[in-house]
């Protein structure tokens, strides 16, 4: 059964708000430990999930508010 749109929107919006209500994120949980592009981590404290791109972004910003 396919998944429609709405569906797919709704799941959209409830990881944003995840994401959103979450004070600070903790990406280890790799959900697609099977694949090697693609990839998708999901957050331990929020649940909520971001692709590899967002991780490695959100981590640089981390890494970088913790120099000063
Ligand atoms: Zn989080």
């Amino acid at each position: 059964m396919p998944i429609d749109a709405k569906e797919i929107f709704q799941m959209v919006i409830e990881n944003q708000n995840k994401l959103k209500s979450c004070s600070r994120h903790d990406f280890s949980i790799d959900i697609t430990a099977d694949r090697a592009l693609g990839k998708r981590y999901r957050c331990s404290n929020c649940g909520g999930e971001v692709d590899s791109i967002e991780k490695y972004w959100y981590e640089k910003g981390l890494e970088h508010s913790s120099m000063s």
